[in-house]
C-alpha cells in the first residue's frame, strides 16, 4: 500500500490550474471561489484523471466530493448513451449534496445528474430515467433505491465507466455491503472505480480486493482539516438542565445559527417541541422524515429562516451548511468517530465555530473515553448563569 502525506502533497500539485482539464471545468471552479486543491485533492484529482482507480482514506469536509466529482465530468462523453458514472452514497442527503456538488462544477458543461434515493416516489424516478432523451449520463444515488430499479428493469449499469462509491465505511455500517455487491455485479469490469472513506476496516480492504484494479492507495493525516478550527468546550450539565444551558447558550450567542443533536428521533422531537414553544426559529431533522421535509428543513436553516436545527446522526455526516456557529452535542455521541463527524459541521471552510458537549452526570466516563481519543483538547467551561 503506498501512501503520501500531506508534505507531500503540498510540494506537488499547487493550483487547480495545473491540472489538465477542459477549460469549462477551470471557470466552474474558478466560479466556486477555489484556488487550490486540497490535500485529498491534490493527491486524487491527478491520478483519477489519468483513469487508475484510486481508494481515498479522507473525513467529510476534506473536500473529497469535487475529488471525484471533477474527473467524472471530465469524462463523460456528451455523444455517449446510458449512464456513464454511478456515485453510491450511504445516504439521501449525501446523495443530493454529491448531486449538487456535480450540477455546480459542470455549469459550463451540463451532466445533470439523476438522483435515486429512497424517500421518493418510484414512479416519479422511472420516469424520470424514460424521459431523459439519449438516457441519463449520470446517476447518484443510494444502495436500496439504485438496486430496487435494477430488479425492476428500470435503470441499466451496462455502460458504466466511472463508478464511486463515497464514504464507504458509513454505507457498511448501515448494512448495504451486499447491495453494492449486487449493484457491481451489474456494471462493466472494466471500468474505473473510486472509493473514499474516512475509516479502512477489513471489510473495505476486502471490498476493495474484490472489485477494484490495483487501485492508488491515497491517504491524507487523519485530523479533518476543519475541525482544527473548531474550538471545544464542554460544560457538565444534569440531564433535565441540559434544556436551560442550551437556551443560555443560543441567547447569549451573537449570530446563533445552532445545529444541535440527539440521539433519537424521540429526544429530537421533544427538544423540538419545547424549543419551538418557547419561542425559537427552530428546525427538525430525523430519519423519520421524508425527502422533501428534509430538504424544506436544511433549506430554511441554511438561508437563516430558522436559527436552530435539531437533529439526529443523519445531519451528523456530510451535510454542508456553511456559518454554522455552534454545534452542541446534547446527548453525547455514541464514539469518537460520531463526534468528530459532528463538530465538522461547524468552521467550515477555514472559518471558526465551536462545538458543546453537554456532558450529563451518566455521560461523564464515556466523555473521557472520546476525549481521549482526540488530537486537540476541550476545554472544560462553566455555563454562564442567566444573570
Ligand atoms: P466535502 O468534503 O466534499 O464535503 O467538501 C467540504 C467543503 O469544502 C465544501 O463546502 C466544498 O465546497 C469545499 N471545497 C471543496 N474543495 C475546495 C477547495 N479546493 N477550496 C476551498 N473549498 C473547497
Amino acid at each position: 500500500m503506498t501512501t503520501q502525506t500531506l508534505t507531500e502533497v503540498r510540494q506537488t500539485n499547487a493550483l487547480f490550474t495545473d491540472l489538465l482539464i477542459s477549460g469549462q471545468l477551470h471557470k466552474a471552479i474558478a466560479n466556486q471561489g477555489w484556488e487550490t486543491p486540497t490535500p485529498i485533492q491534490s493527491l486524487a484529482l491527478p491520478a483519477l484523471l489519468d483513469g487508475e482507480d484510486v481508494v481515498g482514506l479522507a473525513q467529510t469536509g476534506s473536500g473529497k466530493t469535487a475529488a471525484f466529482a471533477i474527473p467524472l465530468i471530465e469524462s463523460i462523453d456528451p455523444k455517449a448513451r446510458g449512464i456513464q458514472a454511478l456515485v453510491l452514497a450511504p445516504t439521501r442527503e449525501l446523495a443530493a449534496q454529491a448531486a449538487s456538488d456535480i450540477t455546480n462544477l459542470s455549469r459550463y458543461r451540463p451532466v445533470r445528474p439523476v438522483v435515486l434515493c429512497g424517500g421518493i416516489s418510484i414512479g416519479s424516478q422511472i420516469k424520470t430515467l424514460s424521459k431523459r432523451s439519449g438516457g441519463a449520463s449520470v446517476v447518484v444515488g443510494t444502495p436500496g433505491r439504485i438496486l430496487d430499479h435494477l430488479q425492476r428493469g428500470t435503470l441499466k449499469l451496462g455502460s458504466v465507466r466511472y463508478l464511486v462509491l463515497d464514504e464507504a465505511d458509513r454505507m457498511l455500517d448501515m448494512g448495504f455491503a451486499p447491495d453494492v455487491g449486487r449493484i457491481l455485479s451489474h456494471t462493466p469490469e472494466k471500468r474505473q472505480t473510486a472509493l473514499f472513506s474516512a475509516t479502512m476496516p477489513e471489510t473495505i480492504r476486502g471490498m476493495v480486493k474484490k472489485h477494484m484494479r490495483s487501485p492508488k492507495w491515497l491517504a491524507v493525516e487523519s485530523e479533518a482539516p476543519t475541525v482544527d478550527t473548531v474550538e471545544q468546550v464542554s460544560y457538565r450539565v444534569e440531564g433535565r438542565e441540559k434544556t436551560s444551558a442550551l437556551r443560555l447558550l443560543i441567547d447569549g450567542a451573537k449570530e446563533p445559527r445552532v445545529l444541535v443533536f440527539r440521539r433519537t428521533k424521540h429526544g429530537s422531537t421533544k427538544l423540538h417541541r419545547q424549543l419551538e414553544r418557547a419561542g425559537y426559529k427552530v428546525g427538525l431533522l430525523h430519519g423519520g422524515k421524508s425527502q422533501s421535509q428534509r430538504d424544506k428543513t436544511l433549506a430554511s436553516f441554511a438561508k437563516g429562516r430558522t436559527t436552530i436545527l435539531v437533529a439526529t446522526n443523519v445531519a451528523a455526516r456530510g451535510l454542508d451548511i456553511p456559518n454554522i456557529s455552534h454545534v452542541v452535542n446534547y446527548d453525547l455521541p455514541e464514539d469518537v468517530e460520531t463526534y468528530v463527524h459532528r463538530i465538522g459541521r461547524t468552521a467550515r471552510a477555514g472559518k471558526e465555530g465551536i462545538a458543546v458537549t453537554l456532558v450529563g452526570e451518566t455521560e461523564v466516563k464515556d466523555f473521557d473515553k472520546i476525549k481521549r481519543s482526540l488530537p486537540a483538547k476541550v476545554r472544560e467551561s462553566c455555563l454562564p448563569n442567566a444573570a
